[in-house]
């Protein structure tokens, strides 16, 4: 089956370039391996969108694959598991078909980092999480424990801070990576505990996480707290590894690729969090699914 444009994942950089895509009347196929929406679907509250006020990740993902769709991009749940270059078009192979393409952009955007303590695979779902809205809820007037400094890590220790007891926000710094406003609506809280300059380096419990040991970084002085349930936001690791012998990658996994979201292959475009670049954020997935999307148009026009 041909379309003019694939398009591998359906996060906010997948689907805006479906939405250019389509407005610009090219056939459009979206495949996603996962759910529809990406990441964002586990923030609770999107406060920096340009003119939506508030919106929660997952009605704005709704909101987006709706628009998506009713502009007549199909989208399928199928695993990408192969690309090839045939010169004048590409090959996509999934789980289940094969399809030709005249461009592909690959918007397959990233996946949690692990802690790398030891019985973290063990723990993960009988009190390890790395989804504070999908999990926070059994954490009710409970204690818990956030683990890293970015944007993520922030804003879930503010959303479980209105629903548990007590939260600890452990990061390996002293200075946020994450947005300072963020921060000290965080210092407001009275539940919330920052514990600095620290790693977590035991997960406690038997058959379910009763506590964590953290290790500080400049005494080496070791503490134990007693959490139900361990948040971990450590970052993210781009889904590039499947196009790894046809696009380039940086040390990082990032798919190399400039402003104009171009891949070394002419005609396989990069867009969102797992093309190389300075700024991670809603907006510049959506801007990067734009510019990917109207950078195939214009291949496919040439
Ligand atoms: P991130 O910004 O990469 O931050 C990861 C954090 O985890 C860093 O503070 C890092 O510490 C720490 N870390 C990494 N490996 C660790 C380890 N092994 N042990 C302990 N700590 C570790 O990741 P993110 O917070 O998931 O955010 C990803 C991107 O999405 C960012 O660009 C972020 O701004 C964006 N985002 C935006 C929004 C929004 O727009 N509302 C919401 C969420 C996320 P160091 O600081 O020491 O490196």
């Amino acid at each position: 089956m041909y379309y003019d444009i694939v398009i591998v994942g359906a996060g906010p950089a997948g689907l805006t370039a479906a939405i250019y895509a389509r407005r610009a009347s090219k056939s459009v196929l979206v495949l996603e391996a996962k759910a529809w929406g990406g990441q964002i679907i586990n923030t609770p509250d999107i406060e920096n969108y340009p003119v939506v006020a508030h919106i929660s990740g997952a009605d704005f993902a709704n909101d987006l694959y709706k628009q998506a769709t009713a502009l007549g991009a199909e989208v399928k749940l199928e695993k990408v598991i192969g690309l090839e270059d045939l010169g004048k078009s590409k090959k996509v192979r999934s789980n289940l078909a094969e399809y030709e393409a005249g461009a592909v952009i690959l918007a397959t955007g990233s996946e949690n980092r692990k802690l790398g303590v030891d019985r973290e695979q063990e723990l993960t779902g009988r009190g390890v999480s790395y989804c504070a809205t999908c999990d926070g809820n059994f954490f009710r007037k409970r204690d818990v424990a956030v683990v890293g400094g970015g944007n993520t890590a922030l804003e879930d220790a503010l959303y479980l801070s209105e629903l548990a007891n007590k939260v600890y926000l452990i990061h390996r710094r002293d200075s946020f990576r994450g947005e300072e406003a963020t921060v000290a609506r965080l210092r407001e809280k009275e539940n919330v505990e920052f514990v600095y300059n620290a790693n977590v380096t035991a997960l406690l419990g038997d058959k379910r996480l009763s506590g964590i040991e953290v290790t500080d970084k400049l005494s080496g002085a070791r503490r134990s707290i007693e959490v139900k349930g361990l948040f971990v936001a450590v970052g993210r690791i781009p889904e590039n590894e499947g196009f790894r012998e046809l696009i380039e990658l940086d040390a990082s996994g990032y798919a190399v690729a400039g402003e104009n979201c171009r891949t070394r292959v002419p005609g396989v475009f990069v867009a969102g969090d797992n093309r190389t670049k300075e700024v991670r954020q809603l907006v510049t997935a959506a801007a990067d699914g734009a510019v990917a999307a109207t950078e195939a148009v214009k291949f496919l026009n040439a």
